[in-house]
């Protein structure tokens, strides 16, 4: 079953803070009154997955480290017992950690990842553990067997360099639609950054990037995908930046589209 875990942290947040009061409000927008319960592909959710509430973190950068080892224990415990973690950043950092708690039980991980920026820099403004840098942490410790990165439009000479240099397979705005880059053998993690999505559709988020996906063309590639989900994470939707609580219903429309896949997996 999938479980739900809210993970407040926003301190490797670059520019703004913000991205740690976006579970609650995701939580809140899945069960609005505004609309039902029912995935697209035709599976109710509600009662379908877990909720584990919100880790408890300091979100302090002193803490990082204790933050990061909480993050990987709450996966690596969800995912000993046979379930499927939906993690709700929070910033992207914690996709670093998160993939460290699949570590050792998910073998030939395959990472489908949705942003605008690919999230690779060796070091961001003096630090390694920047939400500019999980994926190349990741990479670095051999965390995923593939990376495919869908969406991208921020693309500069280092991050290009670090593609390479970990073999990621980058599918940029301009190749889409590219349903084909979306199926894929065996586990499968998702890592959704809302700002894949263009601002005018998603504009509860720190790093405004125009020219983005619609919330139609990230659904369709969700629907898309094969292989076995394993794992999930939506991150970097900024409650603080949003336009009458939007970007929220976005952010839980593509939760409820991927449980919808996760549960129909059951
Ligand atoms: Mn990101
Ligand atoms: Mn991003």
């Amino acid at each position: 079953m999938p479980t739900v875990v809210g993970v407040p942290l926003d301190v490797n947040s670059s520019y703004l803070r913000g991205a740690a009061g976006a579970p609650q409000k995701i939580r809140e927008a899945l069960s609005s009154e505004a609309w039902n319960s029912w995935s697209e592909l035709g599976v109710d959710v509600a009662g379908a997955f877990g909720d584990a509430g919100d880790l408890r973190l300091s979100n302090s950068a002193k803490e990082v480290g204790h933050d990061f080892a909480e993050i990987e224990q709450a996966v690596s415990a969800l995912v000993a017992k046979g379930e499927r973690p939906v993690l709700l950043g929070g910033d992207h950092s914690v996709t670093y950690p998160i993939l460290k708690g699949f570590a050792g039980h998910n073998a030939e991980l395959t990472i489908l990842h949705f942003d605008a920026h690919p999230d690779l820099y060796d070091e961001f403004e003096g630090s390694r553990v920047s939400h500019a840098c999980p994926f190349a942490r990741i990479m670095e410790e051999g965390l995923a067997k593939r990376l495919v990165q869908i969406g991208i439009r921020t693309l500069n000479r280092h991050q290009s360099e670090q593609a390479e240099k970990f073999g990621v397979e980058m599918v940029p705005m301009t190749a889409l639609p590219a349903f084909d880059r979306v199926k894929v053998r065996g586990p499968v993690y998702i890592s959704f950054d809302m700002d894949v999505l263009d601002p005018a559709f998603a504009p509860g988020i720190s790093h405004h990037e125009p020219g983005g996906m619609t919330v139609r063309e990230a659904i369709a590639h969700l629907h898309a995908l094969e292989g076995t989900i394993v794992g999930a994470d939506i991150v970097e939707y900024n409650p603080g930046r949003d336009i009458g609580g939007m970007t929220a219903m976005v952010a839980a429309k593509i939760l409820k589209e991927i449980l919808g896949k996760m549960i129909l997996q059951d």
